[in-house]
């Protein structure tokens, strides 16, 4: 029997899906399960694509199935489990063999794990998949790092699995090392900002227009067929739209408001501020979290404080109320966009991946969680000018952000006087407002580092004086 063309290991969610994506496209591939019986019950359920499917018991078996030089895709828990799997891999291997690591990983261990299969003839490539369950099964975006070299043994497998957006796979390489797990870690990065917007809107409709679950489910159903066409706004008209089968209520008003995060939305916000990039979106999104996890103490303070004292939320005109909030949705996520593509473009200079921005936006079109029409338009942008300093300040976003971010700026307000929180809306508007402004405050902020630390300024003038008069006795 002919030997698999790759491997897998790690038949949980992801795997077993990716690997019958693997199987579906014609590739034999060989797979294999820290727990024995998930292999046979995998295999035994694979239907027609059992045939393409080599069940292996061992790990020496398993390497055995694959052709030279073997590619094994571990999709595994992350984290240790992924470096305990790599060393018991190790001693089957040999020279050329690349390990693939699919899962979520933070791309500095992802750093690490080149760094020590460097010069043991062993290659090495870090792969973000996006796209959950159903990605991986019918195609998801893929970001891969790694040497150039090696993605070529596994373009054809993996172009032909990947999402297809007109055709074209959402699939490339992206550099080398950690180029992919940080390309992916800020797609999440990205997803966080989206989804706490979509919620602080959906908390505006709520709490501000007491409007049910299945009247905003309408209207996200409405902006769907509109500029905000996109994943994740689709799927929120479906949940707004669910109902719970044990009490008959909308599903959404069953469920507890304590969101989870398995990190790669603090990663993102880490590795923004480590690089002094400012990504304030993603910043909300992860502190929003972390905020909701806190029910009791919410339930407690709000026992004490109340709610703002605000009275009856005030909207004239609801139609006009909820076109704003449509074009303020779209705006903030232009904000938070604009933010993680810099923070990508400023781990390219530090890490010399020479990122391509407009193949990240042309890969994450389809196939991946934040997949939408929009990210069309930043290909676009981004090819028309690569070297912009900001996507906010390419012509098509420009005037994009021009248009509608007058209706943030109402959305934010008539929120704030409301008492209702959307500091990731409210995080978009002030990076807009900072970002544009040539000359903001932190003339006072050296001032005042000069004055406690004499820490010097540049001045306007360009002249050769640089501390104030402030005085030794001043200065306490
Ligand atoms: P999962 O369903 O919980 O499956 C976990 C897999 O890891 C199982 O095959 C398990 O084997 C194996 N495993 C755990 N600890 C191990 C160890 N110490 N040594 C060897 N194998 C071990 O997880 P999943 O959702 O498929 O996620 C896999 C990876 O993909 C994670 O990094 C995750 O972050 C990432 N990811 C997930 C999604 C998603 O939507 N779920 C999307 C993108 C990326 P046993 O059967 O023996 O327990």
């Amino acid at each position: 029997m002919s030997q698999a063309e790759i491997g897998l290991i790690g038949l949980g969610v992801m795997g077993a899906n990716l690997a019958l994506n693997i199987a579906e496209k014609g590739h034999r591939i060989a797979v294999f399960n820290r727990t024995v019986e998930t292999t046979r019950k995998f295999h035994a359920d694979s239907g027609d694509l059992k045939s393409r499917i080599v069940p292996c018991e061992t790990i020496e078996e398993f390497v055995a199935a694959i052709r030279p030089p073997r590619p094994i895709i571990i999709m595994i828990k992350a984290g240790e489990a992924v470096d305990q799997q790599m060393e018991a891999l190790k001693p089957y291997l040999a020279r050329g063999d690349i390990m693939i690591d699919a899962g979520n990983a933070n791309f500095r261990d992802t750093m690490r794990r080149f760094g020590v299969l460097k010069d043991t003839g062993l290659t090495f490539i870090g792969m973000g998949v996006s796209g959950g369950e159903e990605g991986a099964r019918h195609g998801p975006s893929i970001m891969v790092g790694g040497t150039e070299e090696s993605y070529a043994r596994v373009e054809e497998v993996l172009t032909s699995i990947a999402a297809k957006y007109d055709g074209e796979p959402c699939v490339a390489w992206l550099g080398e090392n950690g180029a992919g797990h940080f390309v992916k870690t800020i797609h999440n990065g990205i997803e966080y900002a989206d989804m706490q917007m979509i919620a602080e809107i959906y908390g505006i409709l709520r709490d501000g227009l007491k409007m049910t679950a299945e009247e905003i489910g309408e209207v996200f159903g409405t902006w769907n067929r509109g500029r905000l066409n996109s994943y994740l706004i689709e799927i929120t008209e479906k949940v707004l739209k669910a109902t719970d089968p044990l009490t008959g209520n909308p599903m959404v008003d069953m469920i507890l408001d304590k969101a989870g995060q398995k990190g790669t939305g603090k990663w993102s916000a880490i590795e923004a501020q480590t690089m002094g990039v400012p990504a304030t979106g993603i910043e909300a999104a992860v502190a929003a979290r972390s905020i909701s996890s806190m029910k009791e103490e919410r339930e407690a303070a709000e026992r004490i404080l109340g709610l703002p004292p605000v009275g009856e939320f005030q909207v004239a005109d609801k139609a006009a109320f909820i076109t704003d909030l449509e074009n303020a949705l779209l705006a903030a996520k232009i904000g938070a966009y604009a933010q993680g593509f810099s923070v990508m473009a400023a781990a390219s200079k530090e890490f010399g991946w020479n990122l391509p921005m407009p193949t990240i936006a042309r890969i994450w079109r389809a196939g991946c969680i934040i997949r939408s029409q929009f990210l069309d338009e930043i290909t676009s942008a981004f090819t028309k000018a690569p070297d912009a300093a900001n996507l906010i300040v390419t012509p098509a976003f420009a005037a994009m952000v021009k248009e509608t971010d007058g209706a943030l700026r109402r959305i934010v307000s008539a929120a704030v006087l409301g008492g209702l929180p959307v500091p990731a809306l409210a995080s978009a508007l002030g990076y807009f407002d900072s970002y544009r402004r040539g000359r903001g405050t932190a003339n006072v902020i050296q001032a005042q580092r000069d004055f406690f630390g004499a820490h010097g300024f540049d001045r306007i003038d360009g002249a050769d004086s640089h501390h104030g008069p402030w005085g030794s006795g001043l200065n306490g």
